[in-house]
């Protein structure tokens, strides 16, 4: 099996990517899925969160308010460290349980959708491809404008908090051009698609997970004999 990130710029198309990918039977693992899922109460990274910062994050439900959470590490940045040091390797983990899910299902290959893929950059090394979705400025100002009923300098204020698109690009293995028609946009998913089902890559990790299997086996048996004789 291999990894394919996938990643964006905010309101660039990515969502649109995946639910075209998804339809087309891809597995696809959201980081943003899971980064909310470890902060429930119940989790690791919840109880360590609320020990570095003390209950008053936390809502009458019992849940982190994370609008509370999110204005303290935004303005301090030893804070967000402190975050990112209690969150990232639960978020690691879990993302590792669900590849491995997805391995053992026989997946040739599982896309991680994570929206700060190179702005974190930890993450890339362990991808043997990069897909970036990408659509010009004027583009992606007008669309999220228009998704998040923003006025054009709260929409560049969020713009501005992310690596610009056109630097990601050099960044990345391969990218799709949302800026036209979501027609023009599924002709390019399906041509990764079908590049990405036809790739032998996958040959790599299954025979290192065979061999090893076998090895293993091989090892215990010899030490039965050994056992028995
Ligand atoms: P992201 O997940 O990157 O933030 P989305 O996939 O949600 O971006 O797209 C942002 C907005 O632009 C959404 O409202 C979506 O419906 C719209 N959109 C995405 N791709 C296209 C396209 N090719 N043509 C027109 N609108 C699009």
């Amino acid at each position: 099996m291999f990894l394919v990130g996938l990643t964006g710029g905010i309101a660039s198309g990515k969502s649109t990517v995946v639910a075209m990918l998804q339809e087309l039977g891809c597995a696809v693992i959201d980081a943003d899925v899971i980064a909310r899922q470890v902060v429930q109460p119940g989790f690791l990274a919840y109880q360590r969160i609320v020990q570095a910062f003390g209950p008053e994050i936390l809502m009458e439900s019992g849940e982190i308010n994370r609008e509370a959470l999110g204005s303290i590490v935004f303005s301090l940045p030893e804070k967000r460290q402190l975050l990112n040091s209690i969150t990232h390797p639960e978020i690691q983990k879990e993302m590792l349980k669900q590849i491995l899910k997805y391995f053992v299902l026989g997946y040739r290959y599982v896309i991680l959708d994570i929206p700060l893929l190179f702005e974190t950059n930890s993450l890339t090394r362990f991808m043997k491809l990069t897909v970036l979705v990408y659509c010009d400025p004027q583009t992606q100002l007008s669309r999220l404008m228009r998704r998040n009923g923003l006025t054009q300098a709260e929409a560049e204020a969020r713009i501005a908090t992310q690596l610009p698109l056109d630097q990601k690009v050099k960044l990345a293995d391969h990218v799709i051009d949302n800026s036209g028609s979501e027609e023009a946009t599924q002709r390019q998913v399906l041509k990764l698609h079908s590049s990405l089902e036809d790739s032998l890559d996958f040959l790599w990790v299954r025979f290192m997970a065979v061999t090893a299997v076998v090895g293993v086996g091989g090892l215990v048996c010899f030490l039965l004999q050994r056992l028995v004789s």
